[in-house]
């Protein structure tokens, strides 16, 4: 192999890592948001069930004042009723009488089960607030493991780039030009492989004996005719 397919295939060695490195980097990011969508549903869990607590905290205070209203007019009849012999008069306050302690019944059943429903409600909203700071917990967690996880990446990513910079100076332009044409075609794809087997080990393809003669002879740069991938015989190749 010679000295500038070598160093295409070390290049290509740092090209791959940093390539995985950012790949991390975007799955990270990725489970952040997971997290922060997890916050945001956790918040508004929450605030759905404060302002149903408001909600019938306000409910509770109308039926009340309802119930006092009704109770008024219950006290007054009741008096009414006291001053008034049995007449006509009588049997229809009575009638009223009844049918204002039936409403109240009904108003201080509707009460009991706003009461009933504002106890449930209050450890619901303390579940709630601990869900939502268990996942704003998550989201700090995974924020500065993404710092740092950015920050590891771009200590990593400097020493690959002032290593590609050194291996780029020995490969010609033009092998350069292909090279980052074919890797920027497949994604974190590879452009110079190996021949396993006389086969390309991108695409699998048989190479002719032809070609493969002058891989073997390592005096030329010579491309897959099926992917244009570069190709080339490993070192450690067994003799064909
Ligand atoms: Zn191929």
């Amino acid at each position: 192999m010679n000295e500038e397919l070598k160093s295409l295939v070390e290049l290509q060695k740092l090209d791959v890592q940093a390539y995985e490195l950012r790949a991390q980097v975007e799955k990270q990011k990725k489970s952040l948001t997971g997290a922060s969508s997890r916050q945001k549903e956790a918040q508004a869990a929450l605030d759905d069930l404060v302002r149903e607590h408001a909600g019938k905290q306000a409910f509770l205070h109308q039926l009340e004042a309802r119930h006092a209203e009704e109770q008024d007019k219950a006290r007054k009849w009741e008096k009414r009723l006291n001053d008034l012999k049995k007449s006509a008069e009588f049997a229809a306050l009575q009638r009223e009488l009844d049918g204002v302690r039936i409403t109240m019944e009904e108003i201080s059943a509707e009460m009991k089960a706003t009461r009933e429903r504002l106890e449930e409600i209050v450890p619901e909203i303390e579940a709630a607030r601990a869900r939502l700071e268990e996942a704003g917990q998550a989201v700090s967690t995974e924020q500065s493991g993404l710092d740092q996880g950015v920050r590891d990446l771009e200590i990593k990513l400097a020493a690959f780039t002032a290593g590609s910079e050194a291996l780029r100076k020995k490969v010609s332009q033009e092998m350069l030009r292909n090279y980052d044409f074919i890797r920027t075609r497949i994604k974190g794809g590879v452009a110079i492989v190996p021949l396993v087997n006389k086969r390309c080990a991108g695409c699998s393809m048989n190479i002719s004996p032809l070609l493969y003669n002058r891989v073997v002879k390592g005096a030329t740069t010579e491309r897959c005719p099926s992917c244009q991938r570069f190709i080339y015989l490993p070192e450690d190749a067994p003799p064909a």
